[in-house]
């Protein structure tokens, strides 16, 4: 590690971070960049002259960085990622710069205040859910803990959609996050390759040896987007790259000559539509060829880079492995395998052999998901077309690959079918997950159980072939932004306990643990979560005219909707508590807000039901007079902005998806961070929470993954569940029979039909012991002191879950890379 006194020998003067510096930059940057007068400046004019001011400071550190990692020779890691759901930069620049105090003052000083100009900045949402939300937290722990680590992605014009709430359901408006230009981003005209698509290709002998050229296809050409992203108390900058498409030479030459000019423009326009939107979908494979393309083109800029840095620094291409690793986040990236080896074999014209030495040696994956609908296979005609060079490699990997198999399961035709990168049962297609593995020398699933999921179900012919292929590697979260900027208040009363050292170690925090017997410090934990609580009240309050109350029970379920997490789970415990007290029984009830968030792809229609039911509910349930303990809302736009006002406001966290269909989950962990008692399901990370906080302290519902798999296997009746149970038949018929959309009876009737025949998560099932579960919930919050107790062991023992032990698992066990960096 090299100390900061170092980094004068590269550079002598870097930019001082004291108030009145910042003061003369921001004012610098508001005339000299944005163009404003300060006496007629707006707010926005202000944020991005701020913007401007703290990322001269971040490209300083960038480049340091870059000159150290050089000058080391280090092994570099390069994670691919098709999404990256960062949120806002500012606050999280300034907090991991450690100047966000004297931010605040020079601001002060010229009589504007930091915190009115924060929420102007649009979140850069360029990810669904949990995938993209994992990528930026690695991001942060990669540069904090002086990885050399970088980011490689889209830059789509439109990011996730803006989700409204019109007449109770989703409607979806585009997510134009550049209109105002973004200082956060610095544009790379020069770093610039070319990408193709279509043609064919053409063989040829060379030297006996046949060779093979790809041929008359289109071109596109990617162009870089850097974002340097700082670390957190170091002196670090690592780098994000995104690409972005642009037509080739602006105007193809030959129409233009023809006099065809507006034929050379919608050209122009088409090749840039590959990075123009990202697709709104999660757990749901998109079978598309813009998608095909979105991922083919930024896979090949990112590898062609990776190469050309590679030879830059004088490496010669055989010590790839030493100097390069590759992490695939999901199967979306999992092309660059082949493209790794087209460029390796064709233009670099190493043996096939070698080429695929160096290639396992470089890649990783890691699984996101076990769901079938998940698994991306592209049709074999679809990339004959697109990808035809690469469709020949795809061919070539898995015939060298099946004569491994037949070698190790002589006689088993069976197996060499199921592990074929091919399918053939599905109209020949390729298997994305099966050329991921073929071409790693590490997979890892992302919680203990799916990890052991994967190696009993979808991979269990890989695992027996290869079985120290396989790791677990579980998720985590990163503590800068999910603790020390979300909530800011227990970050302080954590800080005066115990230092501020956790920021960057989380199992500090267990030192919290003999604080659960001080009462001043039970009172401290308590009013931070009230204050927390009249935050989001304020919120609810401002953007959708409802008044809740903060004495209540904050149960909140916020993640994208699917019908695999179970939204209608909680839905129905929602009607069943409102029956209970019309029923009379208020008194047995403690008075609860039910809060949900998320948005539901554009094209699941169930999905969109879901959020209507919801709306329909809380419609009814909010505006009975006879109800005065229980309120319902849905949230509308759920970023990750949004997630960090609701967070630390919460007192009960829903993870119930059905056992064995979560992968990790991270929402669960941002929650029990922030003093949230979970309410779950044994699925996904939720099984090594319990083991982290201990099973006195989370509510555990339901059944198993084993139980689900041996309920399914002997025959799911949900109907009899229906019947045996006066509570669930009584919410049902409701919903079934008009009660909340009296204006339209019949639109939850094929919703309901469907959970009484088939059911596909088990709702039914688990309904039972989820409404127990939480009278238990009810029961423990009636003893405030006892709640508040269980509330701060969650937080205390959360540090597992840190981001930072996820990618130092990853940079011992898969990449091989230690930390190097100014300090
Ligand atoms: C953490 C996060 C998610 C993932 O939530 P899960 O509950 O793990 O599905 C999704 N969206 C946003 C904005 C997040 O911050």
């Amino acid at each position: 590690m090299k100390t900061l006194e170092m980094v004068h020998e590269y550079d002598p003067r870097p930019l001082p971070c004291d108030k009145d510096s910042l003061k003369e930059s921001i004012r610098d940057a508001l005339i000299h960049i944005v163009g404003k007068d300060p006496l007629t400046a707006t707010p926005r004019d202000w944020l991005h002259a701020v913007s401007f001011a703290v990322r001269e400071r971040i490209i300083e550190r960038r480049m340091y960085t870059k000159r150290l990692f050089d000058q080391e020779q280090v092994k570099r890691v390069y994670y691919l990622s098709m999404e990256y759901l960062i949120g806002r930069m500012l606050v999280n620049s300034l907090m991991n710069l450690g100047f966000y105090e004297a931010c605040c003052e020079a601001l002060e000083e010229m009589g504007v205040s930091l915190h009115e100009i924060i929420d102007m900045e649009s979140d850069a949402a360029l990810g669904n859910g949990g995938l993209g939300r994992l990528a930026a937290c690695i991001l942060d722990s990669m540069a904090s803990q002086c990885l050399p680590g970088y980011g490689y992605g889209i830059r789509y014009e439109f990011g996730m959609f803006h989700q409204g709430i019109e007449n109770g359901e989703q409607v979806e408006h585009p997510d134009n996050w550049l209109r105002y230009g973004n200082p956060w981003e610095f544009p790379r005209p020069e770093k610039i390759f070319p990408v193709h698509f279509y043609g064919y290709v053409v063989e040829h002998r060379e030297r006996g040896q046949p060779r093979y050229h790809w041929e008359d296809g289109e071109e596109v050409i990617a162009m870089a987007y850097d974002y340097p992203t700082p670390g957190f108390g170091n002196k670090n900058a690592n780098n994000l790259r995104l690409w972005a498409a642009k037509a080739t030479r602006d105007f193809d030459l030959d129409y233009f000559n023809e006099g065809d000019y507006i034929r050379a423009v919608r050209e122009k326009i088409e090749s840039e539509t590959i990075s123009m939107v990202l697709y709104p979908n999660d757990a749901t494979a998109i079978g598309r060829e813009l998608r095909l393309k979105q991922e083919y083109f930024f896979v090949s800029a990112s590898i062609q880079d990776i190469l050309h840095r590679h030879a830059e620094l004088g490496y010669p291409i055989e010590s790839l492995p030493d100097k390069v690793a590759i992490q695939l986040n999901d199967t979306h990236p999992a092309i660059a395998i082949a493209e790794l080896m087209r460029l390796l074999v064709d233009s670099h014209q190493l043996p096939w052999q070698k080429a695929w030495e160096l290639t396992r040696g470089v890649f990783s994956y890691t699984n996101h998901t076990l769901m079938p609908e998940a698994l991306e296979t592209w049709p074999v005609t679809l990339m004959e077309r697109v990808l035809p060079r690469h469709m020949q490699i795809i061919y070539d990997i898995n015939f060298h690959f099946l004569n491994e198999v037949r070698h190790n399961f002589p006689g088993d035709n069976d197996i060499v079918r199921r592990l074929s990168i091919i399918d053939e049962n599905h109209g020949r297609q390729v298997r994305m997950a099966h050329l991921a593995v073929v071409g790693s020398h590490m997979v890892n699933g992302v919680a203990a159980l799916h990890t052991e999921l994967l190696k009993k179900h979808l991979f269990n012919d890989f695992y027996r072939l290869w079985p120290d292929r396989f790791v677990n590697i579980t998720n985590g979260i990163t503590p800068r932004l999910w603790l020390n900027q979300a909530n800011p208040a227990l970050a302080d009363l954590i800080t005066r306990h115990i230092g501020n050292n956790w920021t960057m170690d989380l199992e500090q925090l267990r030192r919290l643990e003999p604080l659960v017997d001080n009462r001043d410090f039970r009172r401290e934990f308590q009013q931070v979560k009230r204050r927390n609580k009249e935050r989001l009240a304020e919120l609810v309050k401002r953007q959708m005219d409802i008044t809740i109350s903060p004495d209540a029970l904050f149960d909140i379920q916020i993640k994208r909707i699917h019908e695999y997490k179970r939204q209608l789970l909680n839905v129905l415990h929602v009607i069943t508590f409102y029956n209970r007290i019309r029923e009379g029984r208020a008194e047995e009830q403690v008075s609860r807000v039910t809060l949900f968030a998320g948005k539901a792809a554009p094209s699941y229609t169930r999905a969109k039901q879901i959020i209507r039911l919801i709306n329909d509910v809380a419609d009814v349930v909010n505006h009975d007079p006879m109800n005065p303990k229980q309120q319902v809302v849905f949230l509308p736009n759920y970023d990750v902005s949004t997630a960090a006002v609701i967070i630390p406001a919460a007192d009960l966290s829903e993870q119930i998806s059905t056992a064995g269909t979560e992968a990790s989950g991270t929402g669960n962990m941002k929650l029990a961070l922030n003093g949230a008692m979970t309410i779950g399901t044994l699925d996904g990370a939720n099984i090594e929470i319990r083991e982290a906080v201990g099973e006195e302290n989370i509510f555990i519902f339901g059944m198993n993954a084993e139980e689900v798999e041996r309920l399914k296997r002997e025959g799911y009746r949900p109907r009899d569940f229906y019947e045996s149970n006066d509570e669930l038949r009584r919410a049902l018929d409701m919903i079934r029979d008009g009660f909340f959309s009296p204006q339209e009876p019949g639109r939850y009737r094929d919703l309901v039909n469907n959970l009484l025949t088939e059911d596909q998560y088990m709702v039914l099932a688990d309904y039972a012991d989820y409404v127990r579960a939480h009278e238990a919930v009810d029961a423990l919050y009636r003893d405030p002191e006892a709640w508040m107790r269980k509330a701060m062991l969650n937080t205390a023992r959360m540090g597992y879950f840190s981001i930072d032990r996820t990618v130092m698992q990853y940079a011992q066990e898969v990449w091989g890379i230690s930390p190097e960096g100014w300090v």
